[in-house]
């Protein structure tokens, strides 16, 4: 799965979770669902591309300390492993997470079914928030 799509399922996640903790530990729980899905990979200077402007879209709108934030980097972080494994050409069958090796979604040719997935975690971006740890805080730093 394209990491700036993990990045914007975690943040749409995020939006159910009431901490940032849980938020980043949702997102983390999302990575593995979403790449069991079919799906096609990008290379590396594209994957880091479209991340940057993910994660600088979810600070943009939620802020870099916002739950949303938290789900984000939840959801990609399991993908390190990914970016070691291409830096050290290390095979899929010796990567650890059982998504990355045995339980890795089918290769397709289209983005169909991620763009649909990115357009919903952007669209939650822009619903308003509820009550929430970010919300308790920014009513801290108004008293
Ligand atoms: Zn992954």
């Amino acid at each position: 799965m394209i990491v700036a799509v993990h990045a914007l399922l975690g943040s749409t996640i995020a939006r159910l979770c009431r901490t940032r903790a849980q938020a980043a530990l949702a997102g983390s729980a999302s990575h593995a669902l979403a790449d069991v899905l079919p799906h096609r990979d990008l290379d590396m200077p594209e994957e880091m591309l479209l991340l940057a402007g993910a994660l600088s879209l979810i600070a943009t709108a939620r802020g870099a300390n916002s739950r949303e934030f938290a789900g984000a980097l939840g959801a990609c972080l399991p993908d390190v492993e990914n970016l070691i494994g291409r830096l050290a050409s290390i095979p899929d069958e010796r990567l650890l997470l059982p998504t990355h090796r045995d339980y890795h979604g089918r290769k397709t040719s289209g983005f169909h079914g991620q763009l649909a997935i990115a357009a919903l975690g952007i669209l939650s971006l822009l619903l308003p928030g509820c009550d929430s740890e970010d919300a308790r805080q920014r009513g801290k730093t108004l008293r």
